[in-house]
C-alpha cells in the first residue's frame, strides 16, 4: 500500500519551506520526496537526447503575491486568454481577477508551493543565446520543444509524474511544460481545502482582496480544484519504485 505524504498548511499554502531541498547545482528548490523521482526522469530523458533543465520549482507566497499584486497594478504584462495584451487599469475587479489567474496562480493556492510541481525544458535543443519563453507555440509539433512534449507524453507517468495543466479545461491555461509528482501533489491537493487557502489570504497584503474574498468558493473551483485528473500509472510507478526500494 502506497504511503501518501501530507503537508501541513503554512507548507501547503508556500508560508514555509521546511519541505523543500535544493536540486544540486541549480537554485531550484523541491519537496524532499521528488528529488529522486525526478533524477531519475532526467536521466532517463538524458538517455534520449534530451536535456532536462527546471526553470522554475518551488515558489514561496510571497513570490507568488508579488507577482499578483505588479499584474493587479498593471507592472507587470497581462495577458487574456487568447494571449492579447490587456490593460490591468481598464478592466473591472471581476474581469482582472479572472484574466490574471488564467496564467498566474493566486498566493496561497499555486501548485508550485507544495515543490511538487515543476516547469521544464529541453536544454539541448535550444540555439545558443535562445532563451525559452514557456509559451504552447514552442511544445507544438514543430515547435523547439516539440521532441520534449512527444517524450513526456510517453515516459511522465513511468516516473510517477503527470501534467495538471496539459489541456484547456477552462481554469489554468495550458501549461505543458508544468509537471507535477503525483504521490505528493495528490494528497496536497486534497489538504488545501478553501478554509485553509482562506485563512492564507487573510490580512495577506493582497491586490483585488475584497474581490478575491468574496469569489473565493468559485475561483477555488474553478482554477485550483479543475486540473487534469492524476493518471492511475503515475500511482502506480510511485508504489513499484517504493516497493522495490530496500529500507
Ligand atoms: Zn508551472
Amino acid at each position: 500500500m502506497l504511503r501518501l505524504q501530507t503537508l501541513d498548511p503554512l507548507s501547503l499554502t508556500g508560508r514555509s519551506s521546511a519541505h523543500v531541498v535544493a536540486l544540486e547545482g541549480t537554485s531550484i528548490l523541491l519537496h524532499r520526496d521528488v528529488l529522486v523521482p525526478f533524477l531519475a526522469l532526467r536521466e532517463a530523458a538524458r538517455r534520449d537526447g534530451i536535456e532536462l533543465v527546471p526553470v522554475s520549482g518551488f515558489r514561496d507566497f510571497a513570490r507568488q503575491r508579488l507577482i499578483w499584486n505588479a499584474k493587479c497594478r498593471g507592472e507587470r504584462e497581462l495577458l487574456d486568454r487568447d494571449g492579447q495584451r490587456l490593460d490591468a487599469r481598464a478592466l473591472a475587479p471581476g474581469a482582472l481577477v479572472e484574466a490574471i489567474l488564467g496564467w498566474s496562480a493566486l498566493p496561497g493556492a499555486s501548485r508550485h508551493h507544495w515543490g511538487t510541481d515543476l516547469d521544464v525544458i529541453d536544454a539541448a535543443a535550444l540555439a545558443p543565446g535562445q532563451q525559452p519563453r514557456l509559451v504552447p507555440a514552442e511544445f507544438a509539433p514543430s515547435g523547439v520543444f516539440g521532441p520534449l512534449q512527444a517524450w513526456l507524453s510517453v515516459n511522465l507517468t513511468d516516473f510517477g509524474f503527470f501534467r495538471p495543466y496539459q489541456r484547456d479545461l477552462g481554469g489554468v491555461q495550458p501549461e505543458p511544460w508544468h509537471l507535477s509528482y503525483a504521490a505528493v501533489a495528490m494528497p496536497a491537493m486534497q489538504a488545501l481545502s478553501l478554509a485553509v487557502l482562506r485563512e492564507a489570504l487573510a490580512g495577506a497584503d493582497l491586490e483585488q482582496e475584497d474581490e478575491v474574498m468574496r469569489r473565493l468558493p468559485q475561483l477555488y473551483e474553478r482554477y485550483v480544484c479543475t486540473v487534469a485528473p492524476v493518471p492511475a500509472a503515475a500511482l502506480a510507478a510511485t508504489a513499484i519504485s517504493r516497493a522495490s526500494r530496500p529500507s
